[in-house]
């Protein structure tokens, strides 16, 4: 079935185009088809064929007869042959351009590399003054090959205050833009630096861990930037924080359902009765994709922080965090480069497998506890796309295959949906497309890569 956009005087190539008259609708500048097209649109998951017009955005969804033919004649056209095209990967998290910016590497190439992942739009989660004036000289030269989306930070990872130079800006809710100023991050609690707030004490004499906040300072703080206008993501990472986080937002979301959309940011150790609080205050929550069972089964050790074996079930417990919270809305996030892979290939699989790829080649299975977690391939998908958007402000914009939503695509060698959950970690990123022009693609797919 078609889904598409009512052509009249939506496409500037519309009359310039020399189509006969008769067929206005031949105004597509790009038809990809021959694929399998997860669009995590709900009315119309699955599709064969998409259209896109030259303002780089998505005019019609459907099969191969039905959308071919609105190739104009000099639209690019793109055989799949099979493969498989999705909206590019959200990333709500991450610390891309930071992480360059402190190690004085050039950020211009930062894009390419989060596209040769499959992302598409991503958030940098810790920008201070000098970032957020690296990210403007980026954007405002065009250099910005990824939607990126700043969230400007009040405190740092030691919990140290930056001061209110947030308040000098208002977030920005532009549709299509590059760059947006997405809220106000608050570190609650400790993990890049120091250690996460928990109420039972680490393995390896790291104690309980470091809390900055009691509820009444997070609670002022919180309700300031959300006066200021700002959304605020809260960086609680131990079971401590996660309750002193939930008790603030909970202060000030109110009965409000969460309109500036406030974010838990990791939520990693969660009580059980911790659990349906998330819903309960309609907070916005980023979890981790790829599980740690390599370390936490002894394989290596690349954390610093051991949770003793009985409190592992409060340890990224997905599978009854979302049971407990139909509420809340989840969202992926890579927190690159917190893990040895930020692809969201690797996050898919062990969000629903729980295993990890050793450096080696070998498989670290999950104990049942770890499983006991995992998650499906439909509910991460929908995390990495439609779910991130929204933790972003931009599902309006990206994350499904529709009429009027931007051109940004991920080509996959292989159909997530159908293949075995232990073959999840073989797909691979074919192209990466953002605005209907290929942004990156993978050697050996040229094919599937016009020059646009
Ligand atoms: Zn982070």
């Amino acid at each position: 079935m078609l889904v598409a956009l009512a052509l009249a005087g939506c496409s500037p190539s519309q009359g310039t185009t020399g189509d006969a008259p008769g067929t206005p609708s031949a105004t597509a500048d790009l038809v990809i088809f021959d694929g399998v097209v997860l669009t995590m649109d709900p009315a119309h998951p699955r599709a064969e064929a998409v259209a896109v017009a030259g303002d780089d955005r998505i005019i019609a969804v459907g099969s191969r007869e039905e959308v071919l033919p609105l190739a104009s004649r000099t639209a690019s056209v793109i055989d799949l042959g099979g493969a498989t095209l999705m909206p590019g990967f959200v990333d709500a998290h991450s610390h891309f351009f930071g992480r360059a910016n402190a190690a004085g590497t050039d950020t211009a190439g930062v894009s390419e590399f989060i596209l040769s992942l499959g992302i598409t739009t991503t958030a940098e989660l810790f920008v201070d003054e000098a970032l957020f004036a690296e990210l403007q000289r980026l954007n405002s030269s065009r250099r910005l090959g990824v939607r990126l989306s700043a969230y400007l930070a009040a405190n740092n990872a030691c919990g140290e205050s930056l001061g209110d130079w947030w308040s000098a800006y208002s977030p920005t809710r532009q549709p299509g833009e590059m760059l947006r100023i997405g809220g106000v991050k608050v570190y609650a609690d400790g993990g890049a630096c120091n250690t996460p707030a928990a109420s039972y004490e680490y393995l390896g004499g790291h104690g309980h861990g470091d809390l900055y906040f009691s509820v009444a300072e997070l609670a002022g703080l919180v309700g300031r930037i959300d006066a200021a206008g700002h959304q605020v993501a809260v960086h609680a990472l131990g079971d401590r924080a996660v309750e002193t986080t939930l008790d603030a937002l909970g202060q000030v979301i109110g009965s409000s359902g969460n309109p500036k959309r406030h974010r838990m940011e990791h939520s990693a150790a969660t009580r059980p009765d911790l659990r349906a609080r998330h819903g309960q205050i309609g907070a916005v929550v980023t979890l981790f994709g790829p599980y740690q069972t390599c370390f936490l089964t002894g394989k290596t050790g690349t954390f610093t922080f051991r949770t003793p074996a009985e409190y592992l079930e409060w340890e990224w417990p997905w599978r009854s965090l979302l049971e407990a919270s139909p509420g809340a809305h989840f969202a992926w996030h890579a927190d690159f480069p917190l893990f040895s892979s930020s692809s969201p290939i690797d996050a898919l699989y062990g969000f629903v497998t729980r295993a990890q790829v050793a450096l080696d080649g070998s498989v670290c299975a999950p104990s049942a506890t770890m499983a006991a977690g995992a998650i499906s391939v439909g509910e991460a998908l929908s995390l990495m796309t439609t779910g991130a958007a929204y933790a972003l402000f931009r599902e309006t914009e990206v994350s499904r295959i529709a009429p009027g939503m931007l051109a940004d695509f991920v080509v996959l060698s292989g159909d997530p949906t159908a293949v075995e959950p232990s073959r999840l970690v073989d797909l691979q990123v074919w192209m990466t497309m953002v605005g209907g022009h290929v942004a990156w693609c993978r050697g050996g797919h040229e094919a599937i890569c016009p020059q646009t």
